[in-house]
Protein backbone atom coordinates (compact mmCIF):
# COMPACT_ATOMS: atom_id res chain seq x y z
CA UNK A 1 0.00 0.00 0.00
CA UNK A 2 1.43 3.16 -0.84
CA UNK A 3 2.07 4.70 2.67
CA UNK A 4 4.18 1.37 3.43
CA UNK A 5 6.43 2.08 0.39
CA UNK A 6 8.84 4.77 1.57
CA UNK A 7 11.19 2.46 3.52
CA UNK A 8 11.72 -1.35 2.49
CA UNK A 9 14.77 -2.20 4.79
CA UNK A 10 14.14 -4.66 6.96
CA UNK A 11 15.22 -3.56 10.14
CA UNK A 12 12.74 -0.33 9.35
CA UNK A 13 9.92 -2.16 9.73
CA UNK A 14 10.72 -3.77 13.05
CA UNK A 15 7.49 -3.59 15.20
CA UNK A 16 5.72 -2.31 12.41
CA UNK A 17 1.25 -2.29 12.02
CA UNK A 18 1.47 -5.27 9.60
CA UNK A 19 -1.10 -3.71 8.13
CA UNK A 20 1.04 -1.02 6.78
CA UNK A 21 3.52 -3.26 5.20
CA UNK A 22 3.74 -4.21 1.61
CA UNK A 23 4.38 -7.58 0.48
CA UNK A 24 8.01 -6.61 -0.79
CA UNK A 25 8.89 -5.99 2.54
CA UNK A 26 7.18 -8.69 4.29
CA UNK A 27 9.28 -11.00 1.90
CA UNK A 28 12.57 -9.32 2.75
CA UNK A 29 12.02 -9.72 6.31
CA UNK A 30 10.75 -13.38 5.64
CA UNK A 31 14.25 -13.87 3.91
CA UNK A 32 16.24 -11.93 6.70
CA UNK A 33 14.60 -14.80 8.96
CA UNK A 34 15.61 -17.34 6.79
CA UNK A 35 12.13 -18.22 5.84
CA UNK A 36 10.68 -19.49 2.51
CA UNK A 37 9.09 -16.55 0.59
CA UNK A 38 5.47 -18.54 0.40
CA UNK A 39 5.28 -17.71 4.26
CA UNK A 40 4.36 -14.29 2.86
CA UNK A 41 1.44 -15.17 1.10
CA UNK A 42 0.77 -17.34 4.29
CA UNK A 43 1.09 -14.41 6.78
CA UNK A 44 -1.14 -12.28 4.26
CA UNK A 45 -3.97 -14.66 3.94
CA UNK A 46 -4.36 -14.54 7.96
CA UNK A 47 -4.01 -10.88 8.53
CA UNK A 48 -5.92 -9.58 5.32
CA UNK A 49 -8.56 -12.63 5.11
CA UNK A 50 -9.08 -14.35 8.49
CA UNK A 51 -8.22 -10.86 10.27
CA UNK A 52 -6.56 -12.59 13.67
CA UNK A 53 -5.94 -10.78 15.93
CA UNK A 54 -2.95 -12.98 17.40
CA UNK A 55 0.04 -14.60 15.83
CA UNK A 56 -0.39 -17.89 17.56
CA UNK A 57 -3.84 -17.98 15.74
CA UNK A 58 -1.50 -18.58 12.61
CA UNK A 59 -1.72 -22.07 12.79
CA UNK A 60 -0.13 -23.11 9.57
CA UNK A 61 3.31 -21.78 10.58
CA UNK A 62 6.24 -23.09 12.54
CA UNK A 63 5.74 -21.98 16.21
CA UNK A 64 8.78 -20.39 16.51
CA UNK A 65 8.01 -18.29 13.53
CA UNK A 66 4.78 -16.75 15.37
CA UNK A 67 6.87 -15.97 18.05
CA UNK A 68 9.85 -14.30 15.88
CA UNK A 69 7.07 -12.57 14.32
CA UNK A 70 5.68 -11.55 16.88
CA UNK A 71 8.95 -9.56 18.22
CA UNK A 72 8.97 -8.09 14.51
CA UNK A 73 5.68 -7.24 13.87
CA UNK A 74 2.17 -6.08 15.36
CA UNK A 75 -0.97 -6.91 13.86
CA UNK A 76 -2.82 -3.75 14.49
CA UNK A 77 -5.13 -4.43 17.45
CA UNK A 78 -8.34 -2.51 17.25
CA UNK A 79 -10.36 -2.14 20.63
CA UNK A 80 -13.83 -1.93 20.85
CA UNK A 81 -14.36 0.57 23.57
CA UNK A 82 -18.34 1.35 23.01
CA UNK A 83 -21.38 0.13 20.63
CA UNK A 84 -24.76 0.97 20.46
CA UNK A 85 -27.71 -1.37 18.91
CA UNK A 86 -30.58 -0.12 16.84
CA UNK A 87 -33.72 -1.43 16.79
CA UNK A 88 -33.40 -2.11 13.21
CA UNK A 89 -30.13 -4.17 13.92
CA UNK A 90 -27.40 -1.59 13.07
CA UNK A 91 -24.77 -1.57 15.36
CA UNK A 92 -22.28 0.85 16.28
CA UNK A 93 -18.95 0.51 17.14
CA UNK A 94 -16.00 2.91 18.93
CA UNK A 95 -12.98 1.74 18.32
CA UNK A 96 -9.77 2.23 19.47
CA UNK A 97 -5.98 1.41 17.53
CA UNK A 98 -3.20 1.17 19.62
CA UNK A 99 -2.22 5.02 20.07
CA UNK A 100 -5.48 5.52 21.71
CA UNK A 101 -7.47 7.58 19.30
CA UNK A 102 -10.70 6.61 18.57
CA UNK A 103 -13.05 6.54 15.52
CA UNK A 104 -16.85 5.59 14.94
CA UNK A 105 -17.83 2.73 12.40
CA UNK A 106 -21.80 1.49 11.96
CA UNK A 107 -22.61 -2.50 10.43
CA UNK A 108 -26.10 -2.00 8.82
CA UNK A 109 -27.90 -5.52 8.13
CA UNK A 110 -30.31 -6.26 5.82
CA UNK A 111 -31.61 -9.87 4.24
CA UNK A 112 -28.81 -11.13 2.62
CA UNK A 113 -26.26 -8.25 2.97
CA UNK A 114 -24.07 -6.26 5.15
CA UNK A 115 -22.97 -2.39 4.64
CA UNK A 116 -20.31 -0.98 6.57
CA UNK A 117 -20.18 2.78 7.43
CA UNK A 118 -16.32 3.29 8.31
CA UNK A 119 -14.23 6.50 8.95
CA UNK A 120 -11.06 7.13 7.59
CA UNK A 121 -9.67 10.47 9.92
CA UNK A 122 -10.23 10.62 13.71
CA UNK A 123 -12.26 13.45 13.94
CA UNK A 124 -11.81 16.18 10.92
CA UNK A 125 -11.20 19.41 9.95
CA UNK A 126 -14.11 20.31 7.75
CA UNK A 127 -16.18 21.92 10.17
CA UNK A 128 -19.57 20.98 8.72
CA UNK A 129 -21.88 23.27 10.56
CA UNK A 130 -24.07 20.08 11.48
CA UNK A 131 -21.58 17.45 12.17
CA UNK A 132 -20.67 16.42 15.39
CA UNK A 133 -17.44 15.39 14.36
CA UNK A 134 -16.71 18.48 12.35
CA UNK A 135 -17.33 20.76 15.92
CA UNK A 136 -14.08 18.76 17.15
CA UNK A 137 -11.21 19.32 14.49
CA UNK A 138 -9.18 16.82 13.28
CA UNK A 139 -6.85 14.48 15.77
CA UNK A 140 -5.17 12.77 12.75
CA UNK A 141 -5.46 10.44 9.65
CA UNK A 142 -6.00 6.99 9.62
CA UNK A 143 -4.02 4.81 7.98
CA UNK A 144 -5.10 2.86 5.23
CA UNK A 145 -4.79 -0.62 7.69
CA UNK A 146 -6.84 1.28 9.77
CA UNK A 147 -9.47 2.05 7.89
CA UNK A 148 -9.46 -1.98 6.36
CA UNK A 149 -9.79 -2.64 9.99
CA UNK A 150 -13.24 -0.82 10.90
CA UNK A 151 -14.74 -3.00 8.02
CA UNK A 152 -12.95 -5.93 9.29
CA UNK A 153 -14.39 -5.39 12.72
CA UNK A 154 -17.96 -4.78 11.43
CA UNK A 155 -17.24 -8.34 9.44
CA UNK A 156 -16.27 -10.33 12.19
CA UNK A 157 -18.92 -9.20 15.21
CA UNK A 158 -21.85 -10.27 12.46
CA UNK A 159 -20.05 -13.22 11.71
CA UNK A 160 -21.60 -12.11 7.94
CA UNK A 161 -20.32 -11.24 4.64
CA UNK A 162 -19.68 -7.40 3.75
CA UNK A 163 -21.13 -6.52 0.98
CA UNK A 164 -20.61 -2.98 0.43
CA UNK A 165 -18.84 -0.30 2.22
CA UNK A 166 -18.91 3.98 2.68
CA UNK A 167 -16.08 5.78 3.67
CA UNK A 168 -19.22 7.98 5.09
CA UNK A 169 -17.92 8.43 8.68
CA UNK A 170 -15.54 10.54 10.59
CA UNK A 171 -13.14 12.45 8.00
CA UNK A 172 -12.83 13.64 4.94
CA UNK A 173 -11.48 11.02 2.63
CA UNK A 174 -10.04 13.02 -0.18
CA UNK A 175 -8.10 15.11 2.43
CA UNK A 176 -6.18 11.55 3.41
CA UNK A 177 -6.17 9.98 0.01
CA UNK A 178 -3.78 7.94 -0.52
CA UNK A 179 -5.15 5.97 2.75
CA UNK A 180 -8.36 6.18 1.68
CA UNK A 181 -7.33 4.46 -2.04
CA UNK A 182 -4.94 2.15 -0.20
CA UNK A 183 -8.16 0.93 2.44
CA UNK A 184 -10.36 0.36 -1.01
CA UNK A 185 -8.28 -1.63 -3.28
CA UNK A 186 -7.59 -3.91 -0.30
CA UNK A 187 -11.33 -3.74 0.16
CA UNK A 188 -11.90 -4.35 -3.41
CA UNK A 189 -8.92 -7.04 -3.55
CA UNK A 190 -9.52 -11.42 -4.04
CA UNK A 191 -7.00 -10.91 -1.35
CA UNK A 192 -8.11 -8.96 0.47
CA UNK A 193 -12.08 -8.18 1.85
CA UNK A 194 -13.24 -9.41 -2.30
CA UNK A 195 -15.64 -6.50 -2.41
CA UNK A 196 -16.86 -5.55 -5.46
CA UNK A 197 -15.33 -1.99 -6.55
CA UNK A 198 -18.88 -0.30 -7.39
CA UNK A 199 -20.44 -1.36 -4.08
CA UNK A 200 -17.23 0.83 -2.27
CA UNK A 201 -18.05 4.11 -2.13
CA UNK A 202 -16.35 7.18 -1.23
CA UNK A 203 -18.06 10.32 0.39
CA UNK A 204 -16.75 14.05 -0.28
CA UNK A 205 -17.57 17.12 0.19
CA UNK A 206 -16.33 18.29 -2.83
CA UNK A 207 -12.55 18.36 -2.92
CA UNK A 208 -11.90 19.11 -6.66
CA UNK A 209 -8.41 18.40 -6.87
CA UNK A 210 -8.76 14.78 -5.36
CA UNK A 211 -11.91 14.50 -7.38
CA UNK A 212 -10.31 14.63 -10.46
CA UNK A 213 -7.79 12.48 -9.34
CA UNK A 214 -10.28 9.88 -8.36
CA UNK A 215 -11.66 9.99 -11.65
CA UNK A 216 -8.42 8.99 -13.21
CA UNK A 217 -8.11 5.51 -11.00
CA UNK A 218 -8.60 2.14 -12.65
CA UNK A 219 -10.79 1.16 -10.75
CA UNK A 220 -14.80 1.40 -10.51
CA UNK A 221 -15.54 2.60 -7.56
CA UNK A 222 -18.51 4.86 -6.50
CA UNK A 223 -18.32 8.87 -5.64
CA UNK A 224 -20.71 10.59 -3.85
CA UNK A 225 -20.36 14.06 -3.05
CA UNK A 226 -21.90 15.57 0.23
CA UNK A 227 -23.54 18.84 -1.65
CA UNK A 228 -26.57 19.88 1.29
CA UNK A 229 -27.10 22.96 -1.07
CA UNK A 230 -26.73 24.55 -4.66
CA UNK A 231 -26.62 27.83 -3.20
CA UNK A 232 -23.29 29.27 -2.71
CA UNK A 233 -23.77 31.57 0.38
CA UNK A 234 -25.89 28.26 1.76
CA UNK A 235 -23.21 25.61 1.09
CA UNK A 236 -20.37 28.47 2.73
CA UNK A 237 -22.22 28.73 5.80
CA UNK A 238 -23.35 24.84 6.01
CA UNK A 239 -19.78 23.48 4.81
CA UNK A 240 -17.17 25.83 5.25
CA UNK A 241 -14.25 23.37 4.37
CA UNK A 242 -15.09 24.11 1.01
CA UNK A 243 -15.99 27.03 0.40
CA UNK A 244 -12.31 27.70 -1.84
CA UNK A 245 -14.23 25.15 -4.05
CA UNK A 246 -16.98 27.13 -5.50
CA UNK A 247 -19.91 25.55 -6.66
CA UNK A 248 -19.59 26.94 -10.31
CA UNK A 249 -16.13 24.83 -10.27
CA UNK A 250 -17.68 21.64 -8.30
CA UNK A 251 -20.31 21.49 -11.37
CA UNK A 252 -17.47 21.76 -14.03
CA UNK A 253 -15.76 19.24 -12.15
CA UNK A 254 -18.56 16.31 -12.35
CA UNK A 255 -19.29 16.56 -15.47
CA UNK A 256 -15.87 15.85 -16.43
CA UNK A 257 -15.82 12.96 -13.85
CA UNK A 258 -18.97 11.65 -15.57
CA UNK A 259 -17.13 11.95 -19.23
CA UNK A 260 -14.17 10.21 -17.75
CA UNK A 261 -15.80 7.47 -16.05
CA UNK A 262 -19.73 6.93 -17.57
CA UNK A 263 -20.05 6.31 -14.03
CA UNK A 264 -23.04 8.23 -12.09
CA UNK A 265 -22.26 10.05 -9.02
CA UNK A 266 -24.74 10.40 -6.00
CA UNK A 267 -25.24 13.78 -4.56
CA UNK A 268 -26.45 13.51 -0.29
CA UNK A 269 -28.69 16.29 0.42
CA UNK A 270 -29.63 16.27 4.36
CA UNK A 271 -32.66 18.44 4.62
CA UNK A 272 -32.73 20.95 8.10
CA UNK A 273 -35.68 23.20 8.43
CA UNK A 274 -36.34 26.56 7.25
CA UNK A 275 -31.75 26.35 5.84
CA UNK A 276 -31.57 24.33 2.41
CA UNK A 277 -35.84 23.23 2.26
CA UNK A 278 -37.01 25.87 0.95
CA UNK A 279 -38.44 26.70 -2.57
CA UNK A 280 -35.30 28.20 -3.25
CA UNK A 281 -33.03 26.02 -2.32
CA UNK A 282 -34.86 23.14 -4.82
CA UNK A 283 -34.97 25.40 -7.70
CA UNK A 284 -31.04 25.40 -7.52
CA UNK A 285 -30.80 22.00 -6.92
CA UNK A 286 -32.85 20.85 -9.41
CA UNK A 287 -30.74 23.40 -11.95
CA UNK A 288 -27.43 21.78 -10.57
CA UNK A 289 -28.65 18.30 -11.06
CA UNK A 290 -30.72 18.29 -14.37
CA UNK A 291 -29.11 17.73 -17.49
CA UNK A 292 -26.24 15.40 -15.61
CA UNK A 293 -26.17 12.38 -14.73
CA UNK A 294 -26.72 12.22 -11.03
CA UNK A 295 -29.03 10.61 -8.58
CA UNK A 296 -29.15 12.49 -5.32
CA UNK A 297 -30.01 11.33 -1.61
CA UNK A 298 -32.33 12.93 0.15
CA UNK A 299 -31.64 12.26 4.02
CA UNK A 300 -33.37 13.07 6.91
CA UNK A 301 -30.78 15.17 9.30
CA UNK A 302 -30.25 13.09 12.42
CA UNK A 303 -30.44 15.86 15.16
CA UNK A 304 -27.23 16.38 17.35
CA UNK A 305 -28.03 17.58 20.62
CA UNK A 306 -27.27 20.90 21.07
CA UNK A 307 -27.72 21.84 17.48
CA UNK A 308 -29.87 24.65 16.30
CA UNK A 309 -30.12 22.86 12.59
CA UNK A 310 -33.52 20.66 12.73
CA UNK A 311 -34.83 18.00 10.20
CA UNK A 312 -37.22 19.13 7.90
CA UNK A 313 -40.31 17.08 7.25
CA UNK A 314 -41.58 14.08 5.78
CA UNK A 315 -43.66 16.27 3.05
CA UNK A 316 -40.89 18.38 2.14
CA UNK A 317 -38.46 15.46 1.84
CA UNK A 318 -41.21 14.04 -0.85
CA UNK A 319 -41.62 16.93 -2.43
CA UNK A 320 -37.65 17.53 -3.19
CA UNK A 321 -38.27 13.91 -4.73
CA UNK A 322 -41.18 14.63 -6.77
CA UNK A 323 -39.50 18.22 -7.72
CA UNK A 324 -36.17 16.53 -8.79
CA UNK A 325 -38.02 13.35 -11.02
CA UNK A 326 -40.43 16.24 -12.84
CA UNK A 327 -36.71 17.53 -14.06
CA UNK A 328 -35.97 14.19 -14.84
CA UNK A 329 -33.60 13.42 -12.34
CA UNK A 330 -33.39 10.47 -9.79
CA UNK A 331 -33.68 11.00 -6.15
CA UNK A 332 -34.61 8.64 -2.82
CA UNK A 333 -35.05 9.72 0.18
CA UNK A 334 -32.19 7.47 1.98
CA UNK A 335 -33.57 5.42 4.85
CA UNK A 336 -31.97 6.79 7.75
CA UNK A 337 -30.55 3.47 9.45
CA UNK A 338 -29.92 3.74 13.15
CA UNK A 339 -31.81 7.02 13.66
CA UNK A 340 -32.55 5.83 17.56
CA UNK A 341 -28.49 5.24 18.19
CA UNK A 342 -26.78 8.54 17.73
CA UNK A 343 -26.47 8.01 14.49
CA UNK A 344 -24.91 10.91 13.36
CA UNK A 345 -21.11 10.32 12.90
CA UNK A 346 -19.24 11.47 16.13
CA UNK A 347 -21.99 11.72 18.19
CA UNK A 348 -20.94 8.03 20.07
CA UNK A 349 -17.71 9.26 21.35
CA UNK A 350 -19.14 12.27 22.45
CA UNK A 351 -21.56 10.72 24.60
CA UNK A 352 -18.57 8.29 25.65
CA UNK A 353 -16.79 11.06 26.65
CA UNK A 354 -19.50 12.86 28.56
CA UNK A 355 -19.84 9.28 30.18
CA UNK A 356 -23.59 8.84 28.94
CA UNK A 357 -22.80 5.76 27.63
S1 LIG B 1 -19.79 15.98 7.73
FE1 LIG B 1 -18.00 14.74 7.20
S2 LIG B 1 -16.63 16.21 6.18
FE2 LIG B 1 -18.14 17.45 7.30
S3 LIG B 1 -17.18 17.85 9.30
FE3 LIG B 1 -18.43 15.99 9.50
S4 LIG B 1 -17.00 14.31 9.16
FE4 LIG B 1 -16.06 16.17 8.33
Amino acid sequence: MQEAMSDRSPAAIKRRDVHTVSHSELVSLLEELGQPKFRAKQIEEWVWEKNVSNFDDMSNLPKALRATLSEHLTLGGVEEVARQLSNDGSRKYLLRFPDGVCVECVGMPSRNKLAVCASTQAGCAMGCAFCATGASGLTRSLTSGEIYEQVMHVRDDFNARVTSVVLMGQGEPFMNYDATLGALRKLNSPEGAGIGARHLTVSTCGVIPMIKRFANEPEQFTLAISLHSAVQKTRDMLMPGVKKYSLLRLYDMMGEYVDKTGRRPTYEYALIKGVNDTDAELAALCDFCKDNLAHVNIIQLNHVKGSKFLPSSDVRAQEFVRRLGNVGVEATIRNSRGSDIDAACGQLRQNVEAGLV
